[in-house]
C-alpha cells in the first residue's frame, strides 16, 4: 500500500546554497534528525562538512514518525536503573531532557510543550507505570500520577503517568530547520544522493542511518535491526480530546491531535511482529485495519483518513543508541539505533558523535559505546 507522510507534505523551503568542491574532513550519511544534528556541530567548529541524504532532509523517520518528543530512551526508567545502574540511568534521562530544551530552542513552532500520558492498558502495565513513576520520583525526575482519567480515556485506561515537559514536534519541519541551520554553518548538503560509506574519502564517516544502517554497514545488521512503523493521521475533527501525547500498551499504541484537530495515530505493530522487521517503507492492510479500529475507539467514530505511511527505526539488543566509532573501521563512525525513541535522543547523539570526532571526550558517549555488542 502507498505511503504518505503527513508531515513531509508540508511546503519547504530551498535550503540555502553552500557546496564546496573537492574533499570533506568529514562526510556525514543521512539527512534525518542525527545527521543534521552532526553536520551542524561539525560545521559551527569550522569543519568541512558534507552530508549525503539519498531522499530529502527527513525523508526517514525522521519525517515520518508519531511526532512524540519525549525525554528518556525506550527502555522504562526503573529498568533502566536495572539494566544501566541509577547513575548511567540517571544521567541518560538527563541528556534527554537538555536535548529537549536545545529542541525547543531550536525548533520554533515546529515544537509545542504540552506534555505527555503514558497510559496503563491492564493491570499489569499500570503495575510497571507506578514502579517507574516511583523510581522517577525517588531520583527527583519531575512526573505526576493520573488516576482520573477524562472520558473517553476513563473507560479504557487505568491510570497514567503524565510528563510535563515532554512536548509535541511537526517532525519534518523542526528537521528541515535543522538542516537550514547546519547549511548556515557552512555544512553542504546534497539531497537524492545515495552513498556507502566504504567510497567517501574524507577522513572520517558518520553514518547517520538508525533503520538504514545494516545496508551501510552490513555487520551491524543483527545489532542495529529495521524496524518498521506505521502511522496514520485522520480528517480534522470537531472535538479537541488528545492534545498532548497519549501512549499506551508498552508503546504499541501511541497518538495525538494536532493544533487543527487532525489525529494522529500510530503503532498496533504487534499485530505482525516478524513482519514488521522489515526496511521496506509501505503500510500493510492488517496494521492499517488496526489503527482504523483504535480510532473508532478514541473518537468514537470513523472518521475521513487523509494519510497513511509507514517509516523505519533501528532496533538494538538493549534498546539503546549505538554513538562512536565502527568496531573494526578506522574511519567510520555511527550515531543510531535509537529503538523507535529518536526525536530528543538524535539531536543529542549527532552532536554527540560529532564531539567525539572532534577530540572531545563528552561523559555521555559512554552510555553509548558500539563495542559493547562486539565479540
Ligand atoms: C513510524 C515511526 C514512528 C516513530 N515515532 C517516534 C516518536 O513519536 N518519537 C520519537 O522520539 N521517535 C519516534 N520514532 C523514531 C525516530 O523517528 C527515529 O529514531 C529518528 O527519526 C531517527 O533519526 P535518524 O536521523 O537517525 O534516522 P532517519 O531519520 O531515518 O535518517 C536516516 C536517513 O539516511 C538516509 N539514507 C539511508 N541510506 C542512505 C545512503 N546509502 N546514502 C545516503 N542517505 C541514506 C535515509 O534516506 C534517511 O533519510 C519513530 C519512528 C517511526 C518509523
Amino acid at each position: 500500500m502507498t505511503s504518505r507522510s503527513y508531515w513531509l507534505e508540508e511546503q519547504r523551503e530551498p535550503l540555502p546554497e553552500r557546496r564546496f568542491d573537492g574533499r570533506a574532513e568529514v562526510a556525514v550519511i543521512g539527512g534525518g534528525v542525527t545527521g543534521c544534528s552532526c553536520a551542524l556541530t561539525l560545521a559551527e567548529h569550522g569543519v568541512r562538512v558534507r552530508l549525503h541524504e539519498a531522499r530529502e532532509i527527513a525523508g526517514g523517520a525522521s519525517g515520518r514518525n508519531g511526532g512524540f518528543a519525549l525525554r528518556g530512551a525506550t527502555e522504562p526508567y526503573d529498568a533502566a536503573r536495572v539494566s544501566l545502574g541509577p547513575d548511567r540511568a540517571r544521567r541518560l534521562m538527563e541528556l534527554t531532557e537538555r536535548s529537549l530544551d536545545r529542541l525547543e530552542s531550536l525548533a520554533g513552532d515546529a515544537f509545542r510543550r504540552v506534555g505527555s500520558l503514558r497510559l496503563a492498558w491492564d493491570d499489569a502495565e499500570r503495575d510497571a507505570l507506578a514502579r517507574e513513576h516511583e523510581a522517577l520520583c525517588a531520583d527527583g525526575f519531575d512526573v505526576a500520577w493520573v488516576d482520573e482519567l477524562p472520558a473517553p480515556l476513563d473507560r479504557l485506561y487505568r491510570g497514567a503517568i503524565l510528563h510535563p515537559h515532554d512536548g509535541a514536534i511537526q517532525p519534518a519541519r523542526w528537521v528541515r530547520r535543522l538542516a537550514r541551520r547546519a547549511a548556515e554553518a557552512g555544512a553542504d548538503i546534497r539531497e537524492g544522493d545515495r552513498v556507502a560509506p566504504d567510497e567517501l574519502f574524507a577522513d572520517a564517516v558518520v553514518v547517520a542511518g538508525d533503520g538504514f544502517t545494516a545496508s551501510l554497514l552490513p555487520e551491524l545488521a543483527a545489532t542495529v535491526v529495521a524496524t518498521r512503523g506505521q502511522v496514520l493521521a485522520t480528517e480534522p475533527l470537531p472535538e479537541r480530546l488528545y492534545e498532548r501525547p497519549h501512549y499506551a500498551r508498552g508503546g504499541y499504541d501511541y497518538w495525538h491531535q494536532l493544533p487543527d484537530g487532525r489525529l494522529v495515530i500510530g503503532g498496533q505493530r504487534d499485530a505482525a511482529l516478524a513482519d514488521e522487521e522489515t526496511d521496506v517503507m509501505e503500510t500493510t492492510g492488517l496494521v492499517q485495519e488496526r489503527l482504523d479500529a483504535l480510532v473508532e475507539q478514541l473518537v468514537g467514530a470513523r472518521p475521513r483518513v487523509t494519510h497513511r505511511w509507514a517509516g523505519i527505526w533501528g532496533t538494538t539488543p538493549d534498546r539503546n543508541p549505538l554513538v562512536g566509532r565502527v568496531p573494526g573501521r578506522e574511519r567510520v563512525w555511527i550515531a543510531g539505533g535509537y529503538s523507535g525513541h529518536g526525536n530528543a535522543l538524535g539531536l543529542a547523539c549527532g552532536d554527540l558523535v560529532a564531539r567525539a570526532i572532534l577530540g572531545e571526550h563528552p561523559p555521555e558517549l559512554d552510555l553509548f559505546e558500539p563495542s559493547r555488542f562486539s565479540g
